[in-house]
């Protein structure tokens, strides 16, 4: 089924067009196929060109329209600023920066190295932190921007240890975006030097991914209250069947795509810098 397809042909301003990170499958594949069916026209990117125009290929062989496939990387900036100049050009605006990617090197992780711990914060953290950066004069220029950052239930200040980096992450009143990276950036460097306190830093496994979570939900408020005309969210999709977790979640993509879905289609003055859990506003804590 189709939404709003006369209007928006009628006036191409309100045809709403999204951008999509790490679609060539998961969850990310599955939003695509959802915003499609409710007529927005959807870039589905890849890093990798063949497993994108795969992934085009597949969607549009189920019905689906309007999906144009652009290649991204989210930790190269001239993949960035090439996909930036190409939307741009082909619609002259941007309405929904929709961001499922997430480091793949952690479902083959036994041990958790270094280069798996900075691979996995660059592309959960800086990578979509850096194609939001890009991509903000592009959603300066639609009537109503949205940002989606798909986090986890990892993304929540529980997993941080320390009493003391909690509250300067859950003030965002106080919290800048250059304290953020320099907590990242302490992480990083505590992890290089073997010397991953537990009474400060996540425990037990995934600990990278944990930080990267909570990194991109506090980005997330901090984006919100910068851009208020804008609707700023991150979400948890849920435990879904996929690569990520060797396929052991529970539940279907259709069901892990809908709370991001929702969230890229709020109604103007929605709220923002929220944490959903599913299509549920939860709480950052
Ligand atoms: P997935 O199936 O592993 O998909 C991840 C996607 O990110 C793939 O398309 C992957 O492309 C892409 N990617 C990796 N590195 C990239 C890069 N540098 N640039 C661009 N794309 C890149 O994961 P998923 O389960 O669908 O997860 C989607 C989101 O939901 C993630 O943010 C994840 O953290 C979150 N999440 C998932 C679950 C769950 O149970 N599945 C639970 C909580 C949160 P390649 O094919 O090229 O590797």
């Amino acid at each position: 089924m189709r939404y709003g397809r006369s209007d928006a042909m009628d006036n191409p301003t309100l045809q709403k067009v999204a951008v999509v990170t790490g679609a060539n499958k998961g969850i990310g594949l599955e939003i695509c196929r959802q915003l499609s069916a409710r007529g927005v026209t959807v870039v589905l990117t890849s890093r990798d060109e063949e497993r994108g125009l795969a992934a085009v290929r597949k969607l549009e062989a189920s019905g689906a329209a309007d999906v144009v496939f652009h290649q991204l990387d989210v930790n190269k900036s001239a993949s960035i600023a090439s996909l930036g100049d190409f939307i741009h050009t082909r619609f002259g605006k941007l309405d929904i920066l929709m961001q499922p990617v997430s480091s793949s090197g952690l479902a083959n992780a036994i041990v958790e190295t270094y280069e798996l711990a900075e691979d996995c914060i660059n592309t959960n953290y800086y990578g979509p932190k850096r194609v939001t950066e890009a991509f903000i004069p592009l959603l300066q220029s639609s009537q109503s921007p949205r940002i989606v950052n798909v986090s986890s239930l990892y993304g929540k200040l529980q997993y941080i240890r320390s009493e003391r980096i909690k509250e300067e992450l859950r003030n965002v009143d106080t919290l800048s975006e250059d304290r953020l990276d320099q907590l990242v950036q302490a992480f990083m460097n505590d992890f290089k030097e073997g010397k991953l306190d537990q009474n400060v830093w996540p425990t037990r496994n995934m600990v990278a991914y944990k930080v990267a979570k909570v990194a991109l939900s506090a980005y997330t408020r901090i984006l919100a209250k910068r851009y208020p005309k804008f609707c700023i969210n991150c979400v948890n999709p849920g435990f879904v069947k996929t690569d990520l977790n060797w396929n052991l979640g529970v539940l279907p993509v259709e069901e892990g795509a809908e709370g991001p879905v929702l969230l890229a289609i709020l109604p103007d003055g929605s709220p923002s810098g929220l944490f959903y859990d599913l299509k549920e506003v939860s709480s950052f804590e």
